[in-house]
């Protein structure tokens, strides 16, 4: 069994954990980055599929995400725009197929009407939010004690407008029931990305991919840290005290001034602390849980829906796939599907054969892009809720009112121990961006003990 000392040991070897073991390092601190998977990335990750590279984790990169775009170019990584020529797909509640082309889906004037003036109310309220304090606003409590579902059905009576409304941060973003959060988490989710607006802006979201794979930015991070990152090493036990740690994994000891715990906070409970951690964590951890999408990848001979001068991107609170695009590679001749099916959705799937889920979601695909979105050569299911080391996606959120009463404790550093994780970020919340900036907060807290 190894024994190692360090100044810094980092937990968890995804965007967070390699961004903080980046930084510290490069302040000329030692470091070790323990990895429970045999990959980095985490949630970043691409592999091949029967002959398809498939991003079976997060992918895309949006405008704002400052701190990721700097990584990806700092990294000297290409990216490229999502296919988005000719017009969108929206399925109304009727089963009806409608094309359209802009942000707003083609309802009837009223509907429009309403979902333009909830739009701007939510606006309004998204920016006096900060995202990374949105438990500091005047009304923060009042709005963490409404769910995002009640507070939508009190602006109208309109259901397609409230469905509509509610799946940019529900089944979308939060990827749980629009019951199950409050209005502020939905507020903190919107203004993680600048507004509510850029939220539901797809070519703003989902704007830009890098060329042969988000997990890049990862694993170049860790082929820089080079020999101190060790993989296959679940971290079970941490003896802590105010000078420092002892962490022990399944094969090492570290010793450390400083750890920084770069995890779901889902999974904290999986590591036992000596001495426990303070009774504020303790509660407060067990008011987060995961969100759950299943992402589906389908791969075609071509590209075949743009022959129809479709775009790919397809819109309905009232399919089982909520929302899909294309998600044609770099370069790639053959054509890609990806397509989401979330929250309770997923749930039913998930009781289904394999095969009973695969038909009911190429028939949900072939509503959108007609029949031949039944026929793909390559078919996979992303399920990250099996994945032992995440357990859910895309990420964590507080349940009704948790916000508000522990969200400012969340990055309180206990003891030695520092919190890092894009379930915890402000700008870039459960985002890869997120993750960088919450590694870099980490990082810089040590550095900042560590000079003082
Ligand atoms: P993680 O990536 O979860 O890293 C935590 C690491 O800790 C993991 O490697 C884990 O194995 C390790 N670990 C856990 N427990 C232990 C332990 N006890 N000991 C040692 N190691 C441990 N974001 C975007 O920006 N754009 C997208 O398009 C996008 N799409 C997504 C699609 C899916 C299907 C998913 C799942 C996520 C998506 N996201 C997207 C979210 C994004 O991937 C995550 O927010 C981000 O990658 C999280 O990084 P992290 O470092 O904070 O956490």
């Amino acid at each position: 069994m190894a024994d190692l000392t360090r100044d810094v040991v980092v937990i968890g070897a995804g965007a967070a954990g390699l961004t903080a073991a980046t930084e510290v390092k490069k302040a000329g601190l030692s470091v070790a980055v323990l990895e429970a998977r045999d990959r980095v990335g985490g949630r970043l990750w691409t592999d091949t599929i029967e002959g398809a590279m498939l991003e079976i984790g997060g992918q895309w990169v949006s405008p704002d995400q400052d701190a990721l775009k700097e990584t990806i170019a700092e990294l000297g990584l290409e990216t490229y725009s999502r296919y988005r020529e000719g017009d969108s797909v929206y399925v109304g509640p009727d089963g009806t197929l409608h094309r359209f082309t802009g942000e707003m889906f083609p309802v009837a004037p009223e509907t429009e009407k309403t979902i333009a003036e909830i739009t701007e109310r939510l606006d309004a309220m998204v920016a006096e939010i900060d995202p990374d304090a949105p438990w500091a606003h005047p009304r923060a409590a009042e709005w963490d004690e409404v769910s995002w579902d009640a507070w939508l059905r009190a602006q109208t009576d309109d259901d397609e407008a409230v469905r509509n409304l509610a799946f940019a941060t529900g089944s979308a973003m939060l990827t749980k029931p629009t019951h199950a959060f409050s209005l502020l988490q939905s507020l903190l989710m919107a203004a993680s990305a600048g507004s509510y607006s850029n939220l539901v802006d797809a070519d703003f979201i989902l704007d830009k991919r890098v060329v042969g794979g988000l997990q890049q930015v990862p694993l170049l991070l860790a082929e820089r840290l080079g020999d101190d990152v060790f993989l296959g090493q679940p971290v079970r036990t941490i003896e802590w005290s105010d000078a420092g740690a002892t962490v022990i994994s399944d094969g090492m000891t570290v010793h450390a001034r400083h750890v920084v715990l770069a995890l779901a906070p889902v999974l904290y409970n999986r590591i036992s602390f000596v001495p426990a951690l303070p009774r504020l964590q303790h509660q407060m951890h067990q008011h987060i849980s995961m969100g759950f999408v299943i992402k589906v990848h389908a791969v075609y001979d071509r590209p075949f829906w743009r022959e129809q001068g479709l775009s790919g991107t397809a819109f309905s609170p009232y399919e089982l796939c909520h929302e899909a695009y294309d998600n044609t590679n770099h370069g790639d001749e053959r054509g890609t599907l990806v397509g989401f099916v979330s929250d309770r959705n997923a749930d039913d799937l998930f009781r289904l054969s394999a095969e009973e889920r695969k038909e009911r979601i190429l028939e949900s695909l072939a509503h959108y892009y007609g029949p031949e979105a039944k026929n793909p050569a390559v078919y996979y299911e992303s399920d990250w809720g099996s994945e032992e080391w995440t357990r859910g996606a895309y990420a964590a959120s507080f349940d009704l009112g948790g916000l508000h009463r522990y969200g400012a404790d969340l990055r309180t550093p206990v003891g030695p121990i520092s919190f890092a994780c894009s379930d915890m970020a402000g700008a870039g919340y459960q985002h890869v961006d997120g993750a960088i900036r919450m590694g870099r907060f980490a990082a810089a807290g040590i550095l900042d003990r560590a000079r003082g």
